[in-house]
């Protein structure tokens, strides 16, 4: 069962970076994110990374907001990094007067030279925190010169801890990782403060992210509780590749697989979530018109740990599933802004064959016409005229009719059927024509199956 929103203290966060357009692994992390809170009778924060001014743009942030909007995947909280510059100062100078934030003086050509240097000598390339070593003097001069500085997170040499929801127990090595770089030497926040403050501040209980991250975790963890705060729960799963089982990269994917992309080739975002849900749990993917539904059978812990694909031909499937399944009351406002809502029975007879649901314009135009009618054999397609019955037509014309060429011409099986279909269709697949048949009507039956253009 899913809980109405608001209704336990539970709060997860999806935090794009408005640098690029969403692809189908950042709509993952926005749904599951999506489905936790929505099982779980929690709150979805949608939060925009855009400390980094210079890659940041205002139109990536809205089109973040529409890709999501077409998704569903709407938020109960908002918030801009960039509106929050105040709080993360605070928490910096707080950082600092606890001697756990220090400036840092090193060039990054420097740091590379002795990153080569350690490298070469077979050591790990970890920062070996010579700033720590300087004295009041020592910076004065070095400021003296117009040298500015980083400020690197003094990091406890110490085993970090937590209990992933999806990986298990993990184990980070503090004496292993540089001290990260928190603030940059122009001033500007990276990554790591700033989140931080917005999961305290917005009391984010679950963080649920890519792999990618598991050792930012344990440095975060360090961070939070240097903040005086308690880490959240951590849920890492594994990252979506492409179909070829290559890392989805933004240059690369995110016109192939970004949400526009898919959007404008027609698919169903419900079929996109229905997927996307699914992918790495040993659950199979199955057909849903609603994320409450989705949200119901939603377990973060049955995500695996093992690499997943994303593959457009999965798509393709689970959208035809999804309109199979949908109700003509859904379609029929779509049906109707496509030109082609031809009723109930209409939808119902074309719904199996679509893939995509424009197809169905190409389904109209085969019932209403003009359509040019395939006759191979004029004298057998002029039994079959001859032998169709008087209106109205229902659902067992089909079957008398047949029935009555049948006994009039001798034949049976496709080479009855496969005719009939070419001549009333132009076709030689569709829907069952026991269901086109009385949309299609006398008149133009009668008509196509003289080779006339009907
Ligand atoms: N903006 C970060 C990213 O896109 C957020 C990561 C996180 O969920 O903490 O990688």
């Amino acid at each position: 069962m899913s809980a109405a929103p608001g209704s336990s203290d539970v709060v997860v966060r999806f935090a794009p970076s408005p640098t690029g357009r969403l692809h189908v692994g950042n709509a993952r992390a926005a749904l599951l994110n999506f489905l936790f809170a929505r099982k779980n009778g929690g709150k979805f924060m949608l939060r925009m990374d855009d400390t980094d001014d210079a890659r940041s743009t205002a139109e990536f942030a809205t089109a973040i907001e529409e890709d999501l909007a077409w998704l569903g995947l709407v938020h109960d909280i908002f918030a801009r990094q960039s509106e929050r510059l105040a709080a993360y100062e605070a928490a910096a100078e707080k950082l600092k007067a606890s001697g756990r934030l220090y400036p840092a003086y090193e060039s990054a050509a420097e740091l590379d030279r002795r990153r080569k240097r350690q490298l070469a000598r077979g050591l790990p390339p970890i920062y070996g925190r010579a700033a720590l070593n300087l004295s009041d003097d020592d910076r004065f001069q070095l400021e003296l010169q117009g040298r500015k500085p980083h400020w690197r997170f003094r990091l406890d040499h110490e085993h970090t801890t937590f209990e992933d929801m999806i990986q298990g127990h993990v184990e980070i090595d503090g004496a292993s990782l540089s001290d990260p770089v928190l603030i940059r030497e122009d001033g500007r926040f990276l990554y790591t403060l700033p989140s931080i403050v917005d999961d305290i501040d917005f009391a984010i209980t679950h963080v649920i992210r890519g792999s990618d991250h598991i050792t930012n975790t344990g440095v975060q963890i360090q961070i939070i509780r240097a903040l005086g705060a308690e880490p959240p729960a951590f849920a890492h799963y594994s990252l979506l590749n492409g179909p070829e089982g290559k890392p989805l990269s933004k240059r690369d994917d995110a016109e192939r697989f970004s949400l526009r992309a898919l959007r404008e080739a027609g698919y169903e975002a419900m079929a996109l979530n229905a997927l996307l849900a699914r992918l790495g749990t040993p659950e199979p993917v199955e057909p849903c018109l609603s994320l409450a539904t989705l949200a119901e059978s939603f377990d973060i812990a049955r995500l695996g740990r093992s690499d997943i694909r994303f593959d457009p031909a999965d798509l393709a499937r689970v959208n035809s599933a999804c309109l199979h399944i949908m109700p003509y009351e859904t379609a029929k406002p779509r049906l109707a802004a496509l030109g082609c809502d031809l009723g109930p029975a209409f939808w119902d007879a074309v719904k199996p064959n679509l893939v995509l649901f424009a197809d169905a314009v190409d389904w109209a135009r085969i019932v209403e016409g003009p359509l040019e009618p395939v006759i191979e054999e004029a004298d057998f397609a002029a039994a079959a005229a001859a032998a169709l019955p008087p209106e109205p037509w229902d659902l067992d014309t089909w079957s008398l009719w047949t029935g009555a060429v049948k006994e009039a011409t001798g034949r049976k099986g496709k080479a009855l059927f496969m005719p009939l279909r070419l001549a009333l269709t132009g076709l030689t697949h569709g829907p069952e024509l026991k269901n086109l048949l009385p949309l299609i009507g006398r008149d133009r039956a009668q008509a196509r199956l003289k080779g006339l253009t009907a």
